[in-house]
């Protein structure tokens, strides 16, 4: 009795290379490894997240792969989706400019029921490695003026803001439902 699931659908979206197979595999399995195969499509990983005494969230995750240069993606990847992970690699800077357009993407072809767009987070990923090619202001700037939920500086290598910043999403996900 009183026990309830909550199924979200989550898209890991960003330029290739910044880490977004790494992050699913390092969020759904608890590993890293230092290089994975691009095939083109979608693979899907289900992570399983309890969540109070009564509820559970299970987030799909879609991971985009070898379809990155075209910055932009079919309606069907976007449909129904109820949140998004924006990466870019904090030493790749054209990885950073391309982000306003994968937001674009992302806020013209899904909305929530209501309308508002979906609830979306910006990772500034490999942040062990430096220099950074990218100034922390810009990425504050950015984040601020196109209405991510938050921005949070990440290292998939390291397991550094991982959990975390997908439990700010979980969080904001789960509001927004
Ligand atoms: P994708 O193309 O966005 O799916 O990127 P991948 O997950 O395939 O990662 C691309 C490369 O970046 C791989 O060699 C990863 O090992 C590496 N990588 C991913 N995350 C990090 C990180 O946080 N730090 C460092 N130093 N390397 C990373
Ligand atoms: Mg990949």
């Amino acid at each position: 009795m009183g026990s309830h699931d909550h199924l979200f659908k989550v898209l890991i979206v960003g330029d290739g290379h910044v880490g977004k197979t790494s992050l699913v595999h390092r969020y759904v399995e608890e590993r890293f490894c230092k290089s994975y195969k691009s095939t083109v499509g979608v693979d899907f990983a289900l992570k399983v997240l309890p969540w109070s005494n009564t509820e559970t969230v299970r987030l799909q995750l879609w991971d985009i792969a070898g379809q990155e240069r075209f910055t932009s993606m079919t309606r069907i990847y976007y449909k129904e989706a109820s949140g998004c992970v924006l990466m870019f690699d904090v030493t790749d800077p054209s990885s950073f400019r391309n982000c306003h357009r994968w937001k674009e993407d992302l806020d013209s072809k899904v909305r929530l029921a209501g309308g508002s767009p979906v609830p979306c987070i910006l990772l500034a990923n490999k942040c062990d490695l430096s220099p950074w090619q990218v100034s922390r202001e810009s990425v504050e700037a950015f984040s601020e003026s196109n209405g991510f939920v938050a921005w949070i500086e990440t290292s998939v290598k390291e397991n550094k803001n991982i959990s975390e910043s997908m439990r700010m999403l979980v969080e904001k996900m789960m509001a927004s439902r």
